[in-house]
């Protein structure tokens, strides 16, 4: 087999959304872009509904959803604890669901439409250094139906976009420190479907059992571990049911799939699949160093994802924007200085709120399932706050409410004492983000890491 040997501007792995939608900013940017893609055409990414925010496609400067992709929205959630109890209902619920291959495919076609060539079943990537800068990948494609080829790419950028494996990142000498590779208690196993309701009034029994009505969604967390969900939203006209469920994966509690399984053995009013999809998330802060010499990470693959509850089509979205924009007009794309301004955008940015958020996760881990429960029963679960929650946004405390809330913490203090420090951590945090270094200088990114570390503390057990 011969081998062609292409040279691009850029070369991006994994076309999911983050990565599609680089390709897209990059290429409209002047960049000639090739896009390499382990699926088949239309099968990249996520292939289920995921729910996201109208903002984040605003300030990515991606069309937001529009129907048939934009599936109906519950306008109310009500969360609920493990055991049943009624927490808090959350009102003008920010979450849009988007259907999510419908979106790729959107992304594909804008991506085709700039001038972005793209190549499909990519079967293995090798990568090429000269010191310690990528400088080309060796890619088997192996198409069906069609005999298997061999492409040696040069670029000045490679972007990794190959979701939670970071096919490129680990290849990387200068990335290897700042990117360790994610145990099972920073990530999350999910499962979304889109499902037929088969008994309506078993449906109706349900939203009765919560006071809410067809359309709304009900989200119970707190069973299986603290970090955990099961929410279960009902359309309107009851004929059709969406589930997501998540937990640790850490194998402790269950897996996204079992999750499901359960779920339907508990609800039996829920009928046959009709599309979804099951996988991991990253649930950490961002690295700390997303780029060096020759390649950037965005997306899964450089954990830009909201850590509170395992959010990351936005923040990937987000961040192909912000690289594009961080590299027009550089005669090197693929410079040190040039992607430092990325990535030092994005941390001061986005980094300071979700490393904030992420002391959420390591809050209800650290309260486990029982905790959760307490906490909903105490009435310290504040509409305000899971609202800014689901719409990623960090929310200085209403003093207001405080004397209420001590209140209510005072009743629970065995509860009060895991929250309390954590809450006061993500405070602190918020603000590190725009103390990210502007400038290249991994000793004083050593330095504002190690900070961002010692606040954050160890990972609950
Ligand atoms: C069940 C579930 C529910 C979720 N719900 C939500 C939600 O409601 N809202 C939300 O915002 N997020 C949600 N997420 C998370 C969200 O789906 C991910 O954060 C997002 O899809 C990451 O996008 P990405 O483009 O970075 O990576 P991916 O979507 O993982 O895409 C990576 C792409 O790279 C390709 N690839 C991998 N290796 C190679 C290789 N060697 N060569 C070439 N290509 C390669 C893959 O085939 C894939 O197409 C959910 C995740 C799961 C599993």
């Amino acid at each position: 087999m011969t081998t062609e040997r292409l040279s691009f501007d850029v070369v991006v792995v994994g076309a999911g959304t983050a990565g599609a939608n680089a390709a897209v900013k990059l290429a409209v940017g002047g960049r000639r872009v090739l896009l390499l893609e382990r699926r088949g055409a239309d099968a990249a990414g996520a292939q289920w509904h995921n729910g996201v925010l109208d903002w984040q496609f605003d300030a990515a400067g991606v069309a937001r959803p529009a129907p048939p992709e934009r599936a109906p929205t519950a306008p109310r959630t009500h969360i609920v604890g493990p055991d049943g109890h009624y927490g808090v209902c959350v009102q003008d619920n920010p979450v849009t669901r988007a259907d999510m291959a419908l979106l790729g495919r959107r992304l594909r076609r804008a991506a085709q439409d700039a001038g972005v060539e793209i190549v499909d079943h990519v079967e293995g990537i090798d990568v090429r250094t000269g010191g310690d800068r990528l400088v080309a990948v060796e890619v088997a494609v192996a198409a069906p139906q069609k005999p298997p080829r061999s492409l040696s790419v040069e670029a000045a950028l490679f972007v990794d976009a190959s979701g939670r494996a970071g096919v490129l990142r680990r290849h990387s000498r200068p990335l290897a420190p700042w990117c360790p590779e994610i145990g099972g208690d920073e990530l999350c196993t999910a499962a979304d479907h889109h499902l037929r309701i088969d008994d309506v009034d078993g449906a109706r029994r349900f939203l009765d059992r919560f006071g809410a009505a067809p359309g709304e969604a009900v989200t119970m967390v707190g069973l299986a571990g603290g970090f955990s969900t099961r929410a279960i939203t009902v359309s309107a006209d009851l004929s059709e049911a969406s589930v997501l469920v998540g937990c640790l994966a850490n194998g402790r509690y269950s897996t996204g799939s079992r999750m499901l399984s359960q779920t339907r053995a508990d609800e039996p009013w829920l009928g046959a699949s009709i599309s979804g999809g099951a996988g991991l998330i990253p649930l950490r802060r961002p690295y700390a160093r997303l780029s060096a010499p020759g390649i950037a990470l965005v997306g899964d693959a450089a954990c830009q994802v909201f850590p509170a509850h395992g959010s990351g089509i936005g923040m990937g979205l987000l961040a192909g924007s912000m690289l594009a924009e961080a590299v027009a007009g550089a005669s090197d794309p693929g410079d040190e200085n040039v992607l430092w301004a990325y990535q030092a955008d994005f941390q001061r940015t986005h980094g300071g709120m979700l490393a904030a958020f992420d002391t959420f996760r390591r809050m209800s881990t650290a309260l486990g399932g029982r905790g959760v429960g307490r906490m909903m029963r105490a009435g310290l679960l504040n509409e305000n706050l899971v609202r800014a929650g689901l719409d990623q946004r960090w929310q200085v405390p209403d003093r207001a409410a405080m004397p209420a809330m001590a209140y209510r913490m005072a009743r629970v203090p065995s509860v009060a004492a895991r929250m309390l420090p954590l809450l006061a951590r993500g405070q602190l945090l918020y603000p590190m983000g725009g103390r990210y270094p502007i400038e290249a200088d991994v000793v004083a990114l050593g330095r504002w890491n190690s900070r961002v570390e010692r606040l954050l503390g160890p990972l609950p057990s």
